[in-house]
């Protein structure tokens, strides 16, 4: 058997139970089904039908929001030794189930298998590098004044809302959750609803690997009424949420009456800065990773590509020829560089960008059109000849979508990279180190690689400024959030207290 038949074959096996009892919620330990009904989840490879998912209502909301409210003071309690012992099994059963992960998800998301088969390991990781910290995640400072000393502590927030989009839903969920957890807290989560099935095995996986009931509670269900359920309830203290940046204005509207903490990972539209005197080779490789990986369906993605005018020609011209030649087709495929969109909806999206790019008047030289007879496969795409006003150059696409603009010297990139609503990451290109210790401060983004693609190293902070996010996690700044911090001051003599009405 050819290796995308066998890797469908194993699917298959792992779908079976999916296809009878299709994905229920996991509320305090009890598989229920949703009280409103189900949806379907469908593959973007051929539109088939996967399986029903429970469609979760306020009133589902509440029951998990109950449960997490009440397991709490225990897991809050617990040891954080035991609670590391507990996360680390976590990441153990991911690392056993990694292929189970892949390929449910590849299937459900159109990600091709040779990123995602890679991106469950680093959800253990995840896990693995935050079980690490729950032993010292509640110790704080002692700071020394006149007569007076002061002990800060950290404190669990409570039990907290993870609200989670469709693109690498497993990675990404791992992010949120394990630190919560490592944190002391409890969580409801509320996975994307055209990408439910690895949400449902990541909650058994925890359940499975000792998690007590009621620490991790799964709603499934849409934005609209489960995910806002959530984020106005009185017992969610916060919510973590990482989806698009209007999504992230209604969630701080609907938040806003019971006052909830917010963390927000929200859209970009990043540059990738190319100067003439870059080593123009690795400078490609990059470009064409940070945008067709993944299906460009990355926050991170490098949308925008600013390029010195001396050198845009040739490096269009390689471009080009690399973009055409970019693999499109079965996610499961080894071979393949480029699956489906996630679904219609996003696939409209996406085309209708193609025909805004030719309306404002900017070259399509490659892709521009839809792959194959079925399924939501777009072929990767470039446009040039852009300018940084067009809505190619200032909207988030999310797919396979290249957007390139020239720029004439520093000054100018600058003010083209920092003209745009977002500020999510950007990647710059030179071998003056002058030039890019400058540009990388005034850049406005959140993150920025220098001569790198995005490599993320776990205990660096991670997030947006603009229209991109709010907050950031990652190494300690997860636990500023999952958490609060107290102060108590001691008097260490006896100073003088004013005598009022004495
Ligand atoms: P989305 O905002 O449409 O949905 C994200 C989640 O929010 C889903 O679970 C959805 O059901 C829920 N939701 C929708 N409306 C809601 C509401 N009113 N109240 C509560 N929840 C609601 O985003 P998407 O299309 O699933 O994901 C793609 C977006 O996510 C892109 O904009 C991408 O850039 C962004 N993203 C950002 C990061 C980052 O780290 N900055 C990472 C990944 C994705």
């Amino acid at each position: 058997m050819s290796d995308l038949a066998t890797r469908l074959a194993q699917l298959d096996t792992h779908l079976a139970r999916f296809r009878d009892g299709g994905i229920v919620n996991l509320i305090n330990g009890q598989d229920v089904p949703g009280s409103g009904g189900a949806f379907e989840t469908r593959s973007p490879v051929d539109d088939s039908l996967i399986c029903s998912v429970s469609r979760s209502t306020a009133e589902d909301v509440d029951a998990a929001a109950k449960a997490a409210k009440a397991a709490f003071p225990a897991w809050a309690a617990m040891d954080g030794k035991e609670r590391k012992k507990i996360l680390h099994r976590v990441a153990d059963a991911i690392v056993d189930r990694a292929e189970e992960i892949a390929l449910c998800e590849c299937w459900d998301t159109g990600q091709a298998w040779r990123f995602l088969s890679k991106a469950a390991l680093r959800a253990a990781e995840n896990f693995r590098f935050f079980a690490d910290q729950a032993p010292t995640a509640r110790d704080g400072q002692t700071l020394f004044a006149p007569g007076q000393m002061n002990v800060t502590a950290r404190h669990p927030i409570g039990p907290v809302g993870v609200i989670t989009p469709w693109n690498t839903p497993f990675m990404l969920s791992t992010w949120k959750i394990a630190p919560a957890l490592a944190a002391g807290c409890t969580v409801v989560h509320k996975p994307a609803e055209f990408s439910p099935l690895t949400a449902r095995l990541l909650s058994e996986i925890c359940r499975e690997a000792g998690l007590p009931d009621g620490v991790l509670n799964l709603v499934n269900g849409f934005g609209e009424d489960a995910g806002r359920a959530l984020t106005e309830h009185p017992d969610i203290k916060a919510i973590a949420f990482v989806g698009e940046s209007k999504t992230g204005s209604m969630i701080m509207k609907q938040g806003a009456d019971t006052l909830k903490r917010v963390h927000f990972e929200l859209g970009g539209k990043n540059p990738v800065i190319v100067f003439e005197d870059a080593d123009l080779e690795r400078a490609l490789d990059a470009v064409i990773f940070m945008i067709y990986s993944l299906n460009g369906e990355r926050c991170t993605s490098s949308s925008r590509l600013l390029v010195q005018e001396s050198i845009a020609a040739e490096f269009h011209d390689k471009l080009e020829a690399r973009v055409r030649n970019i693999r499109v087709g079965h996610p499961l495929d080894p071979a393949t560089e480029v699956g489906p969109l996630i679904h219609k909806v996003h696939y409209d999206k996406v085309m209708s960008y193609v025909e805004i790019g030719k309306s404002e008047g900017a070259t399509c030289r490659a892709g521009g059109a839809r792959a194959g007879e079925e399924g939501w496969f777009v072929k990767p795409t470039l446009f040039t000849d852009a300018t940084r006003n067009m809505r190619i150059a200032q909207e988030e696409v999310f797919g396979p979508f290249l957007t390139s603009i020239t720029f004439k010297d520093e000054a100018e990139a600058l003010d083209i990279a920092n003209d745009v609503a977002y500020g999510l990451s950007g990647y710059l290109w030179t071998n003056d180190l002058t030039r890019a210790l400058n540009f990388s401060d005034k850049l406005e983004a959140g993150m920025i690689w220098v001569n790198s693609e995005n490599v993320r190293h776990l205990p660096t902070p991670f997030g947006g400024v603009k229209a991109s996010g709010v907050g950031r996690d990652g190494g300690d700044w997860s636990f500023d959030f999952y958490m609060e911090t107290k102060n108590t001051s001691f008097a260490l003599g006896s100073h003088k207290i004013q005598r009022l009405g004495a």
